[in-house]
């Protein structure tokens, strides 16, 4: 899809500008011109939410509760059973999910070894977190996740990742969420990387909530979305209290509003959410099969591409329906260094680090107990130098 900024000249060294190459979908992805479109559009209208009697306002309030139901449709949705809650992102969501299913110290809610930190930190703030483990690929099975499941004390929650964003691996949902449902587990599911790059059924698929953010499919920052069962939302205390979350407040007490203003305390971020509505739209016009056809041609290249480069040592399950999405090291060469010689000689930008998921990628590099903690150290002091990680090369749909 055509995206703002294609074709932009970057200056390499010793040689003339060149168009840059995004290697960096897995972070952030460039806005689509179709979503920079659908914003210019709105601007005009843009005005306050909810509370407004203008006509600018009922225009945007209206803009922002249609993109509701786009959400709801784009992820497969039951409408009567489900809400979207807008919020800042995938992070944002999980924090929120966390907060807002009632758990206390005593439930368990089973996790993966495979998370990025914002599917794991929001659970240990709120449960007693277990975890399945991962291979040196950094998968697991649907037996191991049943085992999981199946150990005393029986979670309350399942929380795992659609997508990894570190090695692109897809974990058997529908199985994984089958065998949860059937021990009356509730299933969330951080779709940051799946809801992208794969079509989200929530209710055939069994997923009970799901967080997903606009930033990672070429919407701008600072819109994303909760989806969740009404019933959960329309009960207990919000994370973030403040006006719009009310029904009425007193100098000593507060009546929440209903489900989904309870959740979206203070003004929104309407230009936000009309730019993830006008994204997932174009998304679902594109349609998934050639959206699949697409990345299974740049994952084909990818790999390609990398088998030719010596001494590259690559992460993650070697596996036909990964994301297209490469994480490497190259032998004796600092990850830093990899990544910054692709963009300063070649234009070329990918992510190198941990990848905000650091259980996995310890995993993956093969770091015994003494180099973690050596890491954790390094960390602790601001040394910088020589610190573990990977190189990430990602794609998005542009
Ligand atoms: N989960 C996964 C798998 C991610 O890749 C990311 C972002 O990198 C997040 C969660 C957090 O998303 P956000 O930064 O939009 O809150």
């Amino acid at each position: 899809m055509p995206l703002v900024g294609d074709g932009v000249l970057v200056p390499v060294a010793g040689g003339p500008p060149r168009p840059y190459v995004d290697l960096d979908a897995a972070a952030s992805t460039s806005p689509s011109v179709r979503v920079a479109a659908a914003v210019a559009d709105f601007l005009p209208w843009c005005s306050s939410v909810h509370r407004g009697a203008g006509l600018k306002s009922r225009v945007s309030s209206e803009r922002f509760e249609q993109a509701r139901d786009t959400v709801l449709r784009f992820v497969g949705a039951d409408p009567v059973e489900h809400q979207a809650v807008f919020v800042r992102g995938t992070t944002e969501a999980l924090n929120v999910a966390a907060a807002r299913l009632g758990l206390t110290r005593d439930d368990v809610v089973l996790t993966t070894v495979a998370e990025h930190h914002s599917n794991l930190l929001p659970w240990r703030r709120h449960a007693a977190v277990r975890y399945v483990d991962v291979d040196v690929d950094g998968t697991f099975t649907v037996d191991d996740v049943v085992a999981g499941l199946d150990a005393s004390p029986r979670p309350k929650v399942l929380a795992l990742t659609g997508a990894s964003n570190v090695t692109g691996w897809v974990p058997p949902l529908a199985e994984i969420a089958a065998a949860a449902r059937a021990r009356g587990v509730l299933v969330v599911v951080d779709g940051a990387q799946l809801a992208p790059h794969r079509p989200v059924r929530m209710a055939e698929l069994g997923i009970d909530v799901l967080a997903l953010s606009g930033h990672k499919m070429h919407a701008p920052y600072g819109a994303g979305a909760l989806v969740a069962p009404r019933r959960l939302l329309a009960q207990g205390e919000p994370l973030l209290v403040g006006g719009g979350a009310v029904s009425a407040v007193g100098l000593h007490d507060v009546q929440w509003g209903p489900a989904p203003d309870r959740d979206e305390a203070g003004s929104p971020n309407v230009v936000g959410v009309v730019a993830l509505d006008a994204a997932v739209q174009e998304l679902g016009m594109r349609g998934w099969a050639a959206t699949l056809r697409h990345e299974r041609r740049l994952a084909a290249e990818l790999d390609r591409q990398l088998a030719t480069v010596p001494g590259l040592v690559r992460y993650g399950p070697r596996d036909a329906d990964a994301l297209a999405l490469a994480t490497f090291n190259l032998e004796g060469v600092p990850h830093g260094l990899v990544a910054a010689r692709l963009s300063y000689e070649h234009g070329i930008g990918v992510r190198s680090g941990c990848f905000c998921a650091h259980p996995l990628v310890t995993r993956l590099l093969g770091l015994d107990a003494e180099r973690t903690a050596l890491f954790r150290e390094q960390v602790r002091r601001g040394d910088h130098h020589d610190l573990p990680g990977a190189v990430r090369a990602s794609t998005g749909h542009g």
